[in-house]
């Protein structure tokens, strides 16, 4: 089998392509003017979840998310330049800015257990990309000066607009979505500026053919997707909101350029709740993974919970899913350090099926609870499933720094007392758990087995 996934655009489960055996990806990356809230954190688990799936059978990935500092414009304020407002905010120079929630960002995705991307490229040093681009679609009449000086893109030039999200030109109303409040040149309303004229700006402004000013956001994904992975990108990873008019402008703008389908999967990772309410800057509701730890919760906690369900679901994050699945993570690296020490991988079919089918994340946890429990599997190979499942999770369940604290006869003593459960053995069984609790650990017999736990 392969990976399939849920395709946005032809709204079909489609099974994963890849050109000579390398699969490209694209996800789009965070604008650094802010820290990345948990909801913004769950698109990029997200792509890293495809990644390590076909990684895992045998594929080969390349992984480009870009990184925004040249500030785009907030949908929710209009006219304002993000990274421009908060360099103001903070007293600081705007790339200053930039480059300290660019660092946030890294860290964030390494206590989250994130593998690194091949390139993160940043909007600021592809201005020349971009500039590039532009100049192509305005000789293939894709793309006009306005006659303020910007150069836009003209949406009617583009047949297919609105196959991705759904939202034909026809229905779009003057004033929806502006993105910028001054865009007086533009012929119709739904256009969308590539280059805007610096006017009174004066910082983060690059010469350019139409003169001094600053690219659109949209184009950025374009001109970095299409150069760095050779105008075709197999999964293009991001989240629902940025559906339309982020990736309806993005897939128009770089077919336009490349006179092809340039992506084959248009994959969206719906929105997070948290405590009922959705997680965004402008309800007020914002969650960093930062809090996640300042709680004593392990970061991967939060990966958990977000496994516990479909990445195309709308989910409710709360902090007492957060705290269960903190105790599962530890319950989990215990159990898998009592079953050994091999690092021997086993595929189970249930498992791998479960996640290729449009990553049914929950199903494939369920299946793994159940080898847990299971009678029949023996510990050995109970280790060896779950490492191999750990490769797609990515929820360090093979981590032995937790098992530090037991000493080497506590170990044995739970190996020797597992063995005399199986062979009956009550009386040392009995002998053993007094042993052991003498010792410090409380014991619990379960339906799964011993499960031990400090006093
Ligand atoms: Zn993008």
């Amino acid at each position: 089998m392969t990976l399939a996934i849920y395709d946005t655009a032809s709204r079909e489960v489609k099974k994963i392509q890849s050109q000579s055996g390398v699969t490209s990806m694209y996800c789009c990356g965070p604008t650094v003017y802010r820290d990345a809230h948990l909801g913004n954190l769950r698109t990029f688990l997200l792509s890293d979840l495809i990644r390590r799936v076909i990684e895992v059978t045998g594929g080969e990935v390349r992984l480009i998310q870009n990184i925004t500092d040249v500030g785009h414009m907030s949908v929710d304020v209009i006219g304002e330049d993000k990274l421009l407002a908060q360099a103001a905010a903070e007293d600081k120079d705007p790339f200053e800015i930039a480059r300290t929630y660019e660092a946030k960002f890294h860290k964030d995705l390494e206590l989250l257990n994130v593998k690194k991307a091949d390139g993160y490229p940043r909007a600021s040093e592809t201005i020349d990309l971009m500039i590039a681009m532009i100049n192509d679609l305005i000789l293939k009449e894709f793309a006009y000066i306005g006659n303020d000086g910007s150069v836009y893109f003209d949406s009617k030039a583009f047949v297919s607009y609105g196959d991705l999200s759904g939202n034909r030109l026809e229905a779009l109303k003057p004033g929806h979505r502006y993105e910028y409040s001054d865009e007086s040149g533009k012929k119709f309303h739904a256009d969308w500026a590539l280059w805007k004229i610096a006017g009174e700006r004066t910082e983060m402004i690059w010469d350019s053919p139409w003169g001094y000013g600053f690219p659109g956001w949209h184009i950025e994904c374009s001109a970095m997707s299409m150069q760095l992975l050779q105008n075709h990108v197999n999964i293009h990873v991001g989240g629902i909101d940025l559906r339309f008019p982020h990736h309806e402008n993005e897939r128009a703008q770089s077919n336009a350029a490349t006179e092809t389908e340039t992506v084959d999967l248009w994959v969206h990772g719906e929105h997070l709740l948290f405590e009922g309410r959705k997680m965004s800057k402008s309800s007020g509701n914002v969650v960093l993974l930062s809090d996640v730890v300042s709680r004593g919760l392990d970061p991967l906690s939060a990966r958990l919970c977000f496994l516990e369900n479909r990445y195309r679901s709308q989910m409710d994050l709360t902090w007492s899913a957060l705290e269960i699945a903190d105790a599962q993570l530890g319950k989990w690296r215990r159990k898998t350090a009592l079953w050994g020490t091999s690092t021997e991988l086993k595929v189970d079919p249930e498992f791998l099926e479960a996640i290729e089918n449009d990553l049914d994340t929950p199903r494939a946890l369920q299946r793994l609870r159940l080898i847990e429990k299971s009678q029949e599997i023996s510990d050995s190979d109970k280790r060896a499933f779950f490492i191999y499942a750990d490769k797609t999770l990515g929820l360090d369940l093979s981590r032995v720094v937790l098992m530090r604290d037991i000493s080497k006869d506590q170990q044995d003593m739970l190996n020797e007392r597992s063995v005399a459960r199986s062979e009956k053995r009550w009386a040392d069984s009995d002998a053993l758990r007094l042993a052991l609790e003498n010792s410090g650990l409380a014991i619990k017999d379960g339906a799964s087995g011993q499960e031990w736990s400090w006093r």
